[in-house]
């Protein structure tokens, strides 16, 4: 007889987890508090010239997501997708021409040699991060949960050592010698939340944030939008059987007769599975030990983002190559490591509301346009660091304002600019419930990253569980390997629990 699946969410995890388990012999029953899915992977208006505007909300550009998931879902029948071959470029202050991240690694080699100085070993530093990134490939597809001594095995202790255990500043200093390759090469360890580069643990977000195998390890993009990913495996979903019910509040857990009581009725579960933040089941089955130890863990996030609109294609300066119209680019405000280091710190301890980082720009619309997707209006998308976690974006139009003057140093067409969207972690807390305002929902430090991202109170045998609670499991963003429209963690979680009740 099927059993009874309960997932409590509709964001990407949730959608996933739903997917495999109901392929697999549950009956599953999907519930989510607000009257969409999607969760943080949905689409918002503005309105111009009386037309309305659609634009990614929060998550903007598609890479972590496994190729194998994209398939088995069967997401790839309706999706289409593009991501740039051409080089990603690069901008410290006072640069008058990008500095180019080629993909070959050969022309890469020259082009940082020659603008940065760089007489590391780029090329040992990408073969290296390809045996780590092949590696996690290899436990996602398996539904392995992540172990150090497996790592050692697989990859040796040298690797594990840099690359997993370590932390992040060791693993540039290992290969690099310029500063600007460092950081380059390092950003990604702040992606989310203000780590600490000096932390051990730290080395594997930068792996981490490659190993998606949809574009390769790259970043792309998805026709019409990135919320087609989860507008899609909602319609997939609803035809395989599963039963969503939206706008519905859980009152009460009772895990002693599995049962769930909710708004408009109840529902048995003999597995319950969230893919929410990892606070909120705690607060729904009432466990105010559990919630106190989750709280005390590092939750902050410092990434916000601003969505620029402009009434003509942008006008990139120093563009001679029409090719590079969607190429992602990276404005650094930070020089080296320590200024790195200093400005991430400054916000965590809220010494600052905003301290300059650097920016990565999605050309959403270029893209769109590649694609054949010719919108209204163009689309950049400035995902930038670092800001406190105590202001709205109504309160830090200053911080808006200077990225988009960092911005307007490289584009000729400023004046087209004619709207901006702007979130903060505050405001990532009050719209998508994220805790602390964290797109991870937890930091990636080094008691949170690799084999300790886990709320298990058993681990070893059962990573996915939350807490103490037998059939109870956690999948969302904060469970490894991390947060993205990837779905990884509901694939991994539900692949376990199809194997344990097979
Ligand atoms: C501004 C921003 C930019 C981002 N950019 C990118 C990007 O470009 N690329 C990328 O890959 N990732 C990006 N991310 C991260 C990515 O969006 C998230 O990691 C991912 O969407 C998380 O998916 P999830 O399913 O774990 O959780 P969520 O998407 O947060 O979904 C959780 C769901 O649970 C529901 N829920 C919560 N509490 C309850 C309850 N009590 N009862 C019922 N339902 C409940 C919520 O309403 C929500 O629908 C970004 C995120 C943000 C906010």
């Amino acid at each position: 007889m099927k059993k009874n699946a309960v997932v409590v969410g509709a964001g990407i995890n949730g959608l996933v987890a739903s997917n495999y388990l109901q392929k697999n012999n549950f009956d599953v029953t999907l519930i989510e508090k607000n009257n969409y899915i999607g969760g943080a992977c949905i689409k918002d208006t503005i309105e111009y010239n009386k037309e309305k505007i659609f634009y990614p909300k929060g998550a903007t550009v598609l890479g972590m997501m496994q190729k194998f998931i994209f398939d088995q879902t069967g997401l790839k029948k309706n999706i289409e997708l593009f991501y740039p071959k051409s080089p990603k470029l690069v901008y410290f202050p006072n640069d008058t021409e990008p500095t180019k991240i080629y993909q070959n690694v050969e022309d890469l080699k020259r082009e940082l040699k020659e603008k940065w100085n760089e007489y590391g070993d780029v090329e040992a530093f990408r073969n290296d991060e390809n045996k780590v990134i092949n590696y996690l490939q290899k436990i996602y597809e398996k539904g392995e949960s992540p172990c150090l001594e497996k790592a050692k095995d697989f990859l040796g202790k040298r690797i594990t050592d840099l690359w997993i255990i370590g932390s992040a500043y060791n693993l540039l200093n290992n290969y690099f010698t310029s500063e600007k390759t460092k950081l380059y090469m390092g950003m990604t360890v702040t992606e989310s939340g203000p780590a600490s580069i000096f932390e051990d643990g730290t080395a594997f977000t930068i792996p981490l944030m490659d190993s998606g195998s949809i574009f390769h390890g790259y970043w792309g993009f998805v026709k019409g939008g990135i919320w087609e990913i989860t507008k899609q495996l909602d319609l997939i979903n609803n035809e395989l059987g599963v039963k969503t019910l939206l706008s519905t509040n859980i009152n009460k857990i009772d895990t002693f007769n599995k049962k769930i009581y909710h708004d408009n009725g109840e529902v048995d579960y003999d597995i319950l599975i969230f893919g929410t933040d990892p606070l909120t089941p705690s607060k729904l089955l009432d466990d105010k030990n559990g919630l106190k130890k989750l709280e005390s863990k590092d939750l902050i996030g410092s990434s916000g983002k601003v969505t620029a609109f402009f009434k003509n294609p942008v006008r990139w300066k120093n563009a001679s190559d029409k090719d590079c119209e969607s190429s992602f680019r990276f404005i650094f405000s930070n020089t080296n490591l320590d200024e790195f280091e200093k400005s991430s710190q400054e916000t965590k301890k809220n010494n600052v509301d905003y301290s300059e980082g650097y920016i990565q720009i999605y050309p959403e619309g270029a893209a769109q346009r590649k694609m054949g997707n010719n919108e209204k209006l163009d689309k950049l998308i400035l995902f930038t660091k670092n800001f406190s976690f105590d202001k709205n974006s109504n309160d830090l139009s200053h911080a808006r304002d200077k990225i988009i003057s960092l911005l307007s140093k490289h584009i000729d067409n400023i004046e087209d600019l004619c709207e901006t969207k702007f979130l903060t972690p505050k405001d990532l807390n009050e719209q998508f419930y994220f805790p602390k305002g964290n797109i991870d929902h937890m930091t990636l430090t080094h008691n949170q990253n690799f084999n300790k991202r886990t709320f298990s109170n058993n681990p070893q045998e059962n990573f996915y569980q939350y807490l103490h609670y037998q059939d109870i499991y956690y999948c969302g963003a904060g469970s490894f390997p991390c947060g993205s429209v990837a779905g990884t963690p509901g694939y991994i979680c539900s692949k376990q629990i199809i194997r344990k009740y097979a």
